[in-house]
């Protein structure tokens, strides 16, 4: 079976290897799956996250998406993955339909307006295509990104920490919309602080800390397991 993502024995270190942020990390994400990364802060989920969209380079082990490895063929990669970074989108100069006509243009997608009119109105945000981001509400600011991830169609969605920061309605709002995009197939990698999302949302999680895969398994079975006072103390 050709997985969306393999990580095997993935290990990244800093400042000529004395940060250790990952490990020696191995999972996967399966067809149609959301996989979740639960971790505090530090624990290296964004230097994950970072070595897939090849932002960063392994120090050693491989990571591949669909079967292809990303340092070998770092374009094919890009197209399959759609990324919603940590940091909020904060452009002022341009308009929501132009952000995405713009990105769109990055994937050499010309004539994209279908699907970027299509994706407008899925995030609520038809209405406020030509508002430009500096009006737009934090709400809107996460839909946007979600948006702009999504112009080229990808078939692996990576969530760096989507709901950090939010209050609870935009978060379930948000839980919603990616919880249809699981249902309609898209493959997910998300990572969280929040042990309440990845029950939400994971089918399967994976508890990382200091750079190193503590538990891995079914979220439920996970939950029964070590129950949310012992997870905690995992996290901390
Ligand atoms: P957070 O939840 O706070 O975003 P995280 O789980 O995403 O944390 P990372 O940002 O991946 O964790 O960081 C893992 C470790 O690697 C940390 O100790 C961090 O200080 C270190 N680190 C990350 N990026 C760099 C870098 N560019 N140079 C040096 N150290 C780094």
């Amino acid at each position: 079976m050709i997985l969306p993502l393999e990580i095997t024995d993935l290990r990244k270190t800093y400042r000529g290897g004395t940060v250790e942020a990952v490990k020696g990390m191995s999972f996967t994400v399966k067809p149609g799956e959301i996989f979740g990364l639960l971790g505090p802060n530090g624990a290296g989920k964004t230097t994950i996250i970072s070595t897939i969209t090849t932002l960063e380079k392994p120090s050693s082990g491989t990571v591949k998406v669909f079967g292809v490895d990303v340092a070998k063929d770092p374009m094919f990669t890009k197209r399959q993955i759609g990324v919603v970074h940590q940091e909020i989108i904060n452009s002022g100069f341009f308009d929501v339909e132009e952000i995405l006509t713009f990105h769109s243009g990055y994937y050499g997608l010309r004539n994209n307006k279908e699907r970027i009119h299509f994706l407008l109105e899925k995030l609520s945000l038809y209405e406020h295509r030509h508002k430009k981001v500096k009006q737009l509400s934090g709400g809107m600011k996460r839909r946007l990104m979600i948006a702009k991830a999504l112009v080229h169609n990808p078939k692996l969605l990576l969530l760096d920490e989507p709901t950090a920061g939010v209050d609870i309605r935009l978060r379930e709002d948000l839980w919603k919309f990616v919880q249809e995009l699981r249902n309609e197939g898209m493959s997910i990698l998300l990572t969280t602080h929040y042990l309440e999302e990845a029950q939400q949302l994971c089918d399967r999680v994976g508890i990382i800390n200091l750079g190193s895969l503590v538990v891995l398994g079914d979220t439920k079975a996970i939950i029964r397991e070590y129950t949310h006072k012992k997870i905690r103390v995992l996290l901390t």
